[in-house]
């Protein structure tokens, strides 16, 4: 077996199962909802525009984008062929419903995760899903958090960052992370383009997706939870980050000193955690490579946060590539961690 040019086949032909943890799918209802917006303007969020601005649009990446996530049949399952991709889990793609008025959004939420119910039936050798909330009506998302994991089976659920510009250590937001507990489905954070509060910076110079303000925004985001306090109050919640933890595991010494000397100064908004914040990746949070294939930084959180907490995502269908997945096929790690990174990592965390 050569390094670059392997074959990639499903099956375990190399020890173990790829499992893909964050691949996107958007119901053909809510892509035209979003393509109406953009239209007709008629929701206030700046990212939207600029993230959907882009691929609702007629280049051939948005295009080919758009097909692809819409498909949660055999076009989807010839990519996974063609990667060598054994199941992926499934989630809603952002912003989802979040940037819709509640009502709609609770209704979009159960549309959504009915017909993603339907697709993971009929391929159960390929597809799980998560389940898909409106957190602006957070007592309408504890119950669906309650139905996906009742009665679809789904593995966990999806928040796709803030909620028309909230984010989820906010109080209003408890019954989700008490249901998510409860119903020990991991909620996976995925990134959304920033909140209004942080967004103009971003947009000035075209940095309000994927390049960098996604990372920050929900970056941000997971660090809220761990200072707030909510792994405390929720000691047996999971939080499942992307893009190898955004960022933080790489600044955790820092925090955990600033963090430390904040407290002890009674820094205003800080307050005293049961553990240090680096200590609750170590707890409750899990991170996945989606769009992050890069051997050297995917080996650095390996070795800080463990073989048992680093997980394979492709980021399907934005990053579709190949030779991403040899490359991790080529990490260079036993054949024992390395079918925990691609396979039994998943199974545990998601319960499959
Ligand atoms: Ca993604």
């Amino acid at each position: 077996m050569n390094n670059i040019e392997h074959p990639l086949q499903t099956g375990g032909t190399r020890g173990y199962l790829r499992i893909a943890t964050e691949e996107a799918f958007c119901p053909p209802s809510l892509m035209k909802r979003f393509l109406q917006v953009l239209q007709d303007k008629s929701i206030d969020d700046p990212g939207f525009y600029s993230l959907w601005g882009f691929y609702g649009g007629d280049s051939e990446r948005a295009c080919l984008l758009r097909e692809r996530i819409q498909d949660l049949g055999d076009h989807r399952i010839g990519d996974m062929n063609a990667t060598g991709i054994d199941r992926q889990i499934i989630s809603m793609t952002c912003p989802g419903v979040q940037m819709f008025p509640a009502a709609e959004a609770v209704i979009m939420a159960e549309e959504a995760n009915d017909a993603l119910f339907d697709a993971v039936n009929k391929h159960p050798g390929r597809f799980s899903g998560l389940t898909t909330i409106a957190p602006q009506d957070p007592d309408a998302a504890a119950r669906e958090i309650q139905r996906g994991a009742r009665q679809l089976g789904f593995k966990g659920v999806i928040v796709n960052s803030h909620t028309q510009n909230r984010y989820l250590d906010d109080p209003d937001f408890s019954p989700i992370l008490q249901a998510a507990e409860e119903y020990g489905a991991p909620l996976y954070i995925h990134p959304n383009t920033p909140s209004k509060q942080l967004i103009p910076a971003f947009l000035e110079r075209g940095l309000d997706g994927a390049i960098y303000g996604f990372g920050v925004e929900t970056g941000l985001h997971l660090l809220r939870l761990i200072v707030a306090g909510v792994f405390d109050r929720y000691p047996n919640l999971k939080v499942v980050v992307g893009h190898l933890g955004e960022a933080l595991p790489f600044w955790m010494n820092r925090i955990d000193f600033m963090h430390g000397a904040s407290v002890r100064a009674g820094r205003v908004g800080t307050r005293r955690l049961d553990r240090k914040p680096s200590e609750y990746f170590q707890h409750n949070i899990y991170v996945t490579t989606s769009g992050m294939p890069w051997t050297d930084s995917i080996m650095y959180c390996h070795k800080v946060l463990g073989a048992d907490r680093v997980m394979y995502a492709m980021d399907y269908p934005y990053q579709y590539v190949a030779d991403e997945v040899r490359e991790q096929d080529n990490l260079p790690i036993s054949l024992q961690d390395k079918k925990k990174f691609f396979q039994t990592n998943a199974e545990k965390v998601f319960n499959l």
